[in-house]
């Protein structure tokens, strides 16, 4: 091997960029952080300017390589992990986007989606090709919304002129100086457009959704080369060597390599994925079958299983903010730990409906069991609860379209420093829980992918073997006990429903 020392991780999220220094040992040496601009134009719209995403990027990644006097000898490879399904057009000629991005949390699509595939065979179409169920989360409807709207982009779009990306593929083409229009297919299998069991774009999606073919990005392994950098303010040279979406990229983190092996991020919401291995699952429980990044040595596509619960630590920031019953979302453990149970009480967090394996949407929240003993300690440990519940249930309908395997639940994400949170995870799931002492896993994630293709890893053994020192929680609730509390779970999300 050879001088190098580092890997560098651009992890490109929702409210802010960073860049991370992962040495050999997988430890992340130092990270720097620059948050962006939201813009919410109208109601439900949200979007970024792409701008912005690429100098917050590159103002932190230069940051990084300045403060450590970093040269290109001394950086392997960068890897790049995004915000998933937030879609960029862009003239190559000038390199200008046609117009601000259009964000995955943006919903001003809801309709067209409703129109182009709300038919039940389009619906199932899209199901059987791409693993989603259609929504304008998605970037297919976004694209096909630009080019509707801005002035004269379907003509450029018709003749060659427009290029489309995620923001893996914008930063690509950008960093290498507009050479490599690429993108990996954990991002691909989140447009919409890409049939995930062939392998491409789809044409029959991209007519549907009138997206000339033109426009799409060449679809390159995770892990594996996408080209060198040569930008200026940037040491030339440096290989671009692993992408893959935020989730993906977090599931490789945990060293989540093998079938079985899942991981649950406690962020705002939580997002779990579960490999799958070469096997696509088809949910019968409301969840998305999608493509998972796989080590240069495995060429067969990987797969995962990824459900999502809409309220998590937002019902911790709820008990803060608008109840006012804790000062910090930290609080809630010791809290929960004051009393010995909720004293009966349930909070079903259906803010915005319930999701899967429910899926009601316009069901809402409630609390249940409520006595004039009730006391803040109650309902923040009901509040802990709840999440636990939810991702019990999720567990569930993944193991149940999985066949039955789901061994390990590795977890990250700020709600998963909190150990009663954790204790009581592992004794509703019976299952052993990981959490390891790194839980920045998106930007190991794509650490890992970069440093697994320039040989700076030697492989996932390796990989796996820098993660000894995982907390690990296991179940020491009597069974029956954990089955009662789960009986009152549901009838209180029956009551809910
Ligand atoms: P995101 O990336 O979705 O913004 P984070 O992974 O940073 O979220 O996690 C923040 C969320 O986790 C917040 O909703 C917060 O309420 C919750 N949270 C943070 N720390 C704790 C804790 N110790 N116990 C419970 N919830 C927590």
């Amino acid at each position: 091997m050879g001088t190098e020392k580092y890997v560098i991780a651009l992890d490109q999220g929702t409210t802010s960029s960073r860049a991370a220094l992962v040495d050999r040992a997988g430890r992340m040496v130092d990270v720097v952080q620059r948050p962006f601009q939201q813009i919410f134009p109208h109601p439900g719209w949200v979007e970024h300017n792409p701008q912005e995403i690429l100098f917050s990027q590159l103002g932190s990644c230069t940051e990084l390589i300045a403060r450590h006097g970093l040269t290109a000898a001394n950086v392997a490879a960068i890897g790049i992990d995004n915000q998933r399904e937030t879609t960029i057009v862009w003239d190559p000629a000038t390199g200008a986007p046609v117009c601000n991005a259009i964000v995955w949390q943006c919903r001003r699509t809801a309709e067209m989606v409703e129109r182009l595939c709300g038919a039940p065979e389009m619906s199932a179409t899209i199901r059987a090709k791409t693993g989603l169920l259609p929504d304008a989360y998605f970037s297919a409807s976004k694209i096909a919304w630009i080019l509707e709207n801005v002035p004269g982009a379907r003509e450029r779009a018709e003749a060659g002129e427009l290029l489309f990306g995620t923001v893996d593929t914008w930063l690509v083409w950008v960093l290498t100086g507009g050479l490599v229009h690429a993108t990996d297919p954990t991002n691909a299998s989140r447009t919409m457009l890409y049939n995930i069991h062939e392998g491409r774009w789809d044409e029959e999606l991209l007519a549907l959704f009138g997206i000339p073919a033109s426009m799409m990005p060449e679809v390159r392994p995770s892990s594996g080369l996408f080209g060198e950098t040569s930008y200026p303010g940037l040491p030339a040279g440096i290989p671009i060597m692993g992408v893959a979406g935020d989730q993906q990229a977090a599931l490789f983190g945990q060293c989540c390599f093998a079938p079985g092996e899942a991981k649950n991020t406690y962020g705002t919401g939580c997002f779990m994925l579960l490999n799958t291995g070469s096997e696509a699952r088809a949910s019968e429980h409301g969840l998305v079958t999608t493509i998972a990044a796989a080590p240069p040595n495995v060429t067969d596509t990987q797969y995962a299983l990824e459900g999502s619960v809409f309220v998590a630590g937002a019902l911790i920031q709820w008990l803060r903010d608008e109840l006012g019953i804790i000062r910090t979302a930290a609080e809630t453990e010791a809290l929960a730990q004051s009393v010995p149970d909720t004293g009966g009480v349930y909070i079903v967090p259906a803010f915005t409906g319930l999701g899967a394996p429910w899926w009601k949407p316009d069901a809402r929240g409630a609390i249940l069991g409520l006595t004039r003993g009730t006391t803040r300690a109650h309902l923040a440990r009901a509040a802990l609860e709840a999440l636990s519940y939810q991702i019990c249930d999720l567990a569930d309908a993944m193991a149940a379209d999985a066949g039955g395997a789901l061994d390990v639940l590795n977890v990250d994400g700020g709600a998963s420093a909190n150990d009663f949170l954790m204790q009581f995870q592992a004794d509703l799931l019976g299952r052993e829980l990981r959490r390891p002492a790194n839980t920045e896993t998106t930007s190991l994630g794509a650490a890992y992918l970069a440093g697994l293709a320039s040989g700076f890893w030697s492989g996932t053994d390796e990989l796996r073997g820098l993660r000894e020192t995982d907390d690990v929680f296991r179940r020491t609730m009597d069974p029956s006990r954990a089955d009662a509390l789960l009986a009152g779970w549901h009838d209180a999300v029956r009551r809910v429903l």
